[in-house]
């Protein structure tokens, strides 16, 4: 049996911003046999999975489902999309936002970025503004797309896309909306339709509880339309014969058949809980987080009280305190993993993740571990952030 985990007893709390903690009925589910991917059962399973995904993006349009990661999808929205040196406009929030202009660059895509201005745009959410007056410039239509992220795992900033949307019609402009929501999807509430996003990626391993190796692409009409005319090489990734597939409940290859049956279970664990409560349960976990920080006297890296996550909270360090130190002593003196300060954050920063499959006890020992994690470095906090936590819990 391979040996993953050095602490006797007791679970391992992984408190990073995904992968988060995959639920027990999720791991039985996926335990069950593999079955024959083009057998009759498989169509009628595949058609019920496809369909309930729709609900958790709110999308009466197709949600294609890749057998890869967030970023494969990121990919998949590109290339079916846009056409070789099309002109993208990037927003940027933080790492995972520059992650995905540099995949977007190594495509060969003419990438723009732009950011909240005057201010360190790592800290705020997306200003819908700042995209409006740069499309208000392109009187030739030559920006192709607008890339946002909804969640930006990096920073814990969530933004508001409906914004973004208004912005892009204000001024008629045709570029298409694709928006990254892998950590938010399943954690914080996102309306693919309503909001106008074109096509939003998500992944498995965040808010939807299960391991890491199944992506998402959600269209719309106009995605689809696009993805008639996109002149970029693809096949593996390419809409039209998965759609075409999908159409019964298969795919044109081998789907991550166990996968999907830890989707269809996690799915119908999110259905149960209802969506509205999955959100609310989120935001209320994150507020209790930020009474902890608060305590501890840390700053929040996230600046905009409008946009503070509720799928993590990435906390700086004081002067001096090397972040990943504090996350070797919180995993070798606790098992608890924190997620690391990502891109110009390294050794600054630090990340609670507080989603998916996570109530008040396991948040609070998250914080507890943090808490004593710091006092073992010798950092005096101002207050507990373990009974400031409580008191807000409770
Ligand atoms: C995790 C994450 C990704 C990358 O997904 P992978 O599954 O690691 O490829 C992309 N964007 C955001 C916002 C993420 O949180």
């Amino acid at each position: 049996m391979l040996k993953l985990d050095n602490h006797a007893s007791g679970r391992h709390f992984l408190h990073i911003p995904g992968p988060s903690p995959v639920p027990p009925r999720v791991l039985r589910a996926i335990s069950y046999q593999t079955i024959d991917h083009r057998g009759p059962e498989f169509g009628a399973f595949g058609l019920k999975v496809l369909d309930g995904i729709k609900k958790i993006f709110k999308t009466e349009q197709p949600v294609i489902i890749y057998s890869g990661s967030g970023t494969g999808s990121w990919e998949g929205a590109l290339v079916n999309v846009l056409n070789p040196g099309d002109k993208v406009l990037f927003y940027e929030t933080g790492q995972f936002a520059n992650l995905w202009r540099g995949l977007a660059q190594r495509l060969g895509l003419d990438v723009e970025v732009v950011g909240k201005v005057g201010q360190d745009t790592w800290r705020w959410g997306v200003d819908a503004s700042v995209i409006e007056e740069r499309l208000r410039k392109d009187t030739q239509h030559e920006i192709k797309a607008v890339c946002v992220v909804h969640n930006e795992t990096s920073s814990g900033v969530t933004s508001d896309i409906a914004a973004v949307r208004k912005a892009i019609d204000s001024l008629k402009h045709p570029a298409l909306l694709l928006v990254d929501s892998v950590s938010g999807i399943g954690s914080v509430d996102y309306e693919h339709d309503r909001w106008g996003a074109d096509v939003t990626i998500s992944g498995s391993q965040k808010g939807l509880m299960l391991p890491p190796g199944i992506g998402f692409n959600a269209l719309s009409p106009r995605a689809i339309e696009a993805s008639k005319r996109s002149k970029f090489p693809k096949s593996y990734l390419a809409w039209d014969e998965i759609l075409e597939s999908n159409k019964t409940g298969y795919w044109p290859t081998t789907p991550s058949t166990n996968l999907l049956y830890g989707l269809h279970e996690a799915m119908d664990m999110i259905m149960a809980e209802g969506l509205d409560n999955v959100f609310a349960r989120h935001q209320r976990l994150a507020a209790a987080c930020r009474e902890a920080v608060n305590a501890w006297g840390l700053e929040n890296q996230c600046q905009d009280q409008e946009c503070y996550s509720p799928v993590l909270t990435c906390i700086a360090t004081p002067e001096g305190m090397d972040a990943d130190v504090l996350r070797k002593n919180a995993l070798e003196k606790f098992n608890l993993s924190l997620g690391v300060g990502l891109g110009k954050l390294k050794g600054k920063a630090f990340r609670i993740g507080h989603l998916g499959d996570c109530n008040e006890l396991s948040l609070m020992a998250a914080i507890s571990g943090v808490e004593m994690s710091l006092g073992s470095m010798g950092y005096k906090p101002k207050a507990s952030g373990v009974v400031a936590a409580q008191e807000f819990l409770k």
